[in-house]
């Protein structure tokens, strides 16, 4: 579909600069969603080997040959990038035509597409819903950098938890992504930036110098990961599989705001790495910032983060760290955060506050953060401050919200507006 920038006159935004917004020609559907048909195939894109072995079944392959077709199919699907059954050469001709009949290999649907000035890219995904549900949307960020490509996925549609500083935090759990939609996004990503064999990024494209686009999985898009284990954990086998994505598990990193009891099946059954939003060096001000903390309070946290299945100096745990002016930001706020992650092996990484429409805080000044990253430098930490990405597009952490809680259109207008200010 073409890009179409859409210049929005009479519209200036709170610094008074001229806006233009980059939009899909699909943007005008988005107010009224088509509802998902009944008669829709199922997709195979997203689903496990069990998943695949099911489907083969259904369309009548005899148990004797189901592995080996799971393996063919998996081949296709997650090595090559195949986006229908014809492409399958080494299928049989008749088992590829029942698998079109039956199935198809779509993903979810590219609702708008943003580009940032940086080269970030984030997706709004589009998921067909159960039959008769409305269609719900998800974002997917893509963060290049000179030596990778992270891509940023979302585990919840909404959030149930309300920290205070997150726009994803205003809006409502709508549910748990499925495993497929979890790992679709990974799929799409790697469709638009020809990140398959023998394909291309499209022109402009700013890309890492590296084998692969997407080098990195954060789960630090939408949602409590943790909260949802049951379908993280299997796409991330998916995502990690030596025979088709193949995002070794140390480049996944799943962010949790601190659900305490899954820190250690996290490790144990998936063994990537962790990512914890602390924040706050105090349970009073923890428990204003993200909620979650009055139960599952700052010493609990890291006593579970101390018995991280893995966890040694190669393998740190990185502590996120968001600033805010005048209520995490002291000297004495870092003096206290290094004395807390003693012993932890830890990376500690101070985020600059991304502000959305609404929010009561704003990010520290630089001057005030450089200090705190000096504490915790002097400490032994190598404290990258976080360079906001894509703060253009409203792409940068804490900022997502999907467009499934239907804002009303002026307030819409603003965060497009915001998102393409040059
Ligand atoms: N729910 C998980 C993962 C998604 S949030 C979690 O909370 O860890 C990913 C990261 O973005 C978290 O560290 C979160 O605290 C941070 N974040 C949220 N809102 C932000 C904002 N407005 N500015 C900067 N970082 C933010
Ligand atoms: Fe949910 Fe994480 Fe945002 Fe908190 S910071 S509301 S846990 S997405």
């Amino acid at each position: 579909m073409p890009l179409t920038r859409v210049p929005l006159t009479g519209f200036t935004n709170p610094a008074g600069k001229s806006v233009s917004v980059l939009l899909m020609s699909a943007i005008s559907d988005l107010a009224t969603p088509a509802p998902a048909s009944a008669a829709a195939k199922p997709s195979l894109a997203g689903r496990d080997r069990d998943g695949l072995v099911q489907a083969l079944a259904e369309v009548g392959v005899p148990e004797r040959e189901l592995r080996m077709r799971v393996s063919q199919l998996w081949h296709w699907i997650y090595f090559r990038g195949a986006r229908d059954f014809d492409a399958m050469t080494n299928v049989a001709k008749e088992l590829r035509a029942r698998l079109t009949e039956a199935y198809t290999l779509a993903r979810p649907e590219v609702a708008i597409e943003q580009v940032s000035s940086d080269g970030t890219r984030k997706w709004l995904l589009r998921l067909a819903g159960a039959p008769g549900e409305r269609p719900h949307e998800i974002e997917t960020v893509y963060i290049p950098e000179a030596e990778r490509g992270t891509l940023c996925v979302s585990s919840q549609i909404g959030c149930t938890l309300t920290c205070t500083f997150c726009h994803t935090g205003t809006q409502r759990l709508v549910r748990n992504l499925t495993q497929e939609e979890i790992v679709a996004q990974l799929l799409v990503a790697r469709d638009k930036i020809g990140d398959w064999p023998g394909m291309t990024p499209p022109e402009g494209a700013v890309v890492p110098q590296a084998p692969r686009f997407i080098s990195n999985i954060v789960f630090m898009g939408m949602g409590e990961p943790l909260y949802n284990l049951e379908a993280v954990k299997p796409a991330i086998e998916t995502l990690s599989d030596g025979e088709g994505l193949s995002v070794g598990k140390r480049r996944i990193t799943v962010s949790t705001s601190g659900v305490v009891p899954m820190i250690e099946p996290l490790g144990r059954e998936t063994g990537t790495m962790l990512a914890v939003s602390l924040h706050a060096v105090r349970d009073d001000l923890r428990s204003e910032l993200v909620p979650l903390n009055k139960k599952y309070p700052i010493a609990e946290l890291l006593a579970a983060c101390r018995a991280y299945p893995g966890l040694s100096n190669a393998r740190r745990i990185t502590f996120e760290y968001v600033m805010l002016k005048g209520v995490n930001d002291t000297p004495a706020d870092a003096k206290e955060l290094v004395r807390l992650l003693k012993g932890i092996p830890a990376k500690i990484n101070l985020i600059p506050f991304n502000p959305w429409p609404g929010t009561k805080y704003e990010c520290s000044d630089w001057e005030t953060i450089e200090r705190f990253s000096e504490i915790v430098f002097r400490a032994g930490y190598a404290s990258p401050v976080r360079r906001p990405r894509g703060r253009d597009i409203l792409a940068a952490c804490g900022q997502l919200k999907s467009e499934s809680e239907r804002l009303p259109v002026r307030e819409r207008m603003a965060l497009r507006a915001m998102a393409m200010t040059e």
